[in-house]
C-alpha cells in the first residue's frame, strides 16, 4: 500500500455544495461505522483512509458509538490522523454524533444537553481534535424537548467545538421543527443524515422537500443497503462479506430469494448502463441534486476506488428510472 499523499487527489472527485451553505462535500463520503474498531486490523483501517483521501474523499463520518467496542472507531481514526494526516486537518471534514446508547445511566443516551455536550468532549479526546467540522444529533428523542437538544448543538458551535451541526434519522416534520429552532438560534442546520437507498425510499415523501426548501444538505447513509445493492450476494454469501463477518445489522435472513431476484434484475439494468450494481445504486441517489453526497462504508480499499466509478454516469433516462421503479415495486 502506497502511504504517500497523492498530488492528484483533487483531480477526479466531484464536490457538491451542501444545501445553501459555504461548504462543499465530495459526492462520495466515507463512514467509519464498520471496519475501524479495535476488533479490526489497524493496517487495513489506515489503508482505507489513505485510499479515500488520495482519491479526493475529504469527508469522514464517525459517531461516539462506532467500533466495536463503542468509541474505538474514533480512537483508531484519531491515531491514524495523528500519525499520518496531522498536516492535512484543514483539508478534511470530520463529523461525529451522539444520540444512541453510549454509557451507563440516564446521561449516556438520547438527546439531553448533559449527554450531548459531554459526549462531544469525549469524542474530541478520542480523536485528539480541537473541534469537529459537523456534529449531529444521531436520532430524535421523543422525551427531551427539541429546544433543549438543539440548544446543545448551538452551544457546541458557539464554543467552537463544532463548526456546523446536523440531525440524523429525523422524519420530515421533526426535521422542519429542528431546522427552524437552529436557525432562530443563529446556528443553521448544515445537513441531514437519513437512511436512503433503492431499498429504503422514505425520504422521497417529504423530507427531501423540507431540506431543499430550507437550504439544508442531505447525506444518505447505507446507500448500498450495507452491501446488498452490489453483485456480491447474487451467488451465495462470501466469507469476507458483512453478513458472514459481522452479521449483527445485516443478517443472512435479510437475503431472501425475493430480494435476490430483485437484485439480479437491478444488476441487469446496471450492466445495460455499463455499470456494476454498486455504481448504479450510488449514481441513482446522486441523480437528485438535493443530495449532497452519498455516505458509503468499505471493508477493503478497492471498494472505495470501485465505488467512485459511480461518478462516471449519474444521469438516468426516463426509461431507466421507470424500469428501476417497476423492479423495486
Ligand atoms: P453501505 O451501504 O455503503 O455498505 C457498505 C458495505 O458494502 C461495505 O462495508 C462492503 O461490505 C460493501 N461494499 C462497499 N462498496 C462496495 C463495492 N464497491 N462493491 C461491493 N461491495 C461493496 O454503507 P454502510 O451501511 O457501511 O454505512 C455507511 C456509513 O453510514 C457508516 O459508516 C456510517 O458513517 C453511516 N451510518 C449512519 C447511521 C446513522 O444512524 N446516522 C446508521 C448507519 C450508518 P462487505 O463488508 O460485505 O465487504
Amino acid at each position: 500500500m502506497n502511504q504517500n499523499i497523492s498530488v492528484e487527489r483533487y483531480d477526479k472527485m466531484l464536490y457538491r455544495r451542501c444545501g445553501k451553505s459555504g461548504i462543499k462535500l465530495p459526492a462520495i463520503s466515507l463512514g467509519l461505522w464498520h471496519n475501524f474498531g479495535h476488533v479490526n486490523v489497524f493496517e487495513n483501517s489506515k489503508n482505507l483512509i489513505y485510499t479515500a483521501f488520495n482519491n479526493g474523499i475529504t469527508h469522514f463520518d464517525l459517531a461516539n458509538n462506532y467500533g466495536p467496542p463503542p468509541g474505538s472507531a474514533e480512537e483508531v481514526f484519531g491515531k491514524i490522523l495523528q500519525e499520518n494526516f496531522k498536516s492535512y486537518r484543514d483539508e478534511m471534514i470530520i463529523s461525529s454524533k451522539a444520540g444512541y446508547t453510549m454509557w451507563d445511566g440516564p446521561y449516556g443516551d438520547w438527546g439531553s444537553k448533559k449527554y450531548l455536550v459531554s459526549s462531544l468532549d469525549q469524542s474530541l479526546k478520542r480523536m485528539k481534535l480541537d473541534y469537529v467540522d459537523i456534529f449531529y444529533h444521531h436520532r430524535p428523542d421523543p422525551e427531551t424537548p427539541l429546544e433543549e437538544t438543539m440548544a446543545a448543538l448551538s452551544l457546541m458551535v458557539q464554543q467552537g467545538k463544532a463548526l456546523y451541526v446536523g440531525i440524523s434519522n429525523y422524519q420530515a416534520e421533526d426535521a422542519a421543527k429542528a431546522i427552524k429552532i437552529l436557525k432562530d438560534n443563529g446556528t443553521p442546520c448544515l445537513i441531514h443524515q437519513p437512511k436512503y437507498s433503492m431499498f429504503e425510499r422514505w425520504v422521497e415523501s417529504g423530507l427531501l422537500d423540507v431540506l431543499e426548501n430550507n437550504g439544508v444538505g442531505c447525506i444518505p447513509f447505507s446507500p448500498l443497503a450495507q452491501g446488498l445493492l452490489t453483485d456480491k450476494y447474487l451467488h451465495g454469501i462470501p466469507a469476507d462479506s458483512r453478513v458472514a463477518t459481522s452479521g449483527v445489522f445485516l443478517k443472512e435472513s435479510n437475503i431472501t430469494p425475493e430480494k435476490i431476484e430483485i437484485i439480479g434484475k437491478l444488476n441487469e439494468v446496471a450492466k445495460s448502463r455499463g455499470q456494476k450494481l454498486a455504481h448504479m445504486a450510488l449514481s441513482w441517489i446522486l441523480k437528485d441534486n438535493r443530495i449532497t453526497t452519498v455516505l458509503i462504508g468499505a471493508s477493503k480499499p478497492e471498494q472505495i476506488t470501485d465505488s467512485i466509478k459511480a461518478l462516471d454516469n449519474i444521469i438516468f433516462s426516463e426509461t431507466e428510472i421507470k424500469l428501476i421503479d417497476e423492479i423495486l415495486g
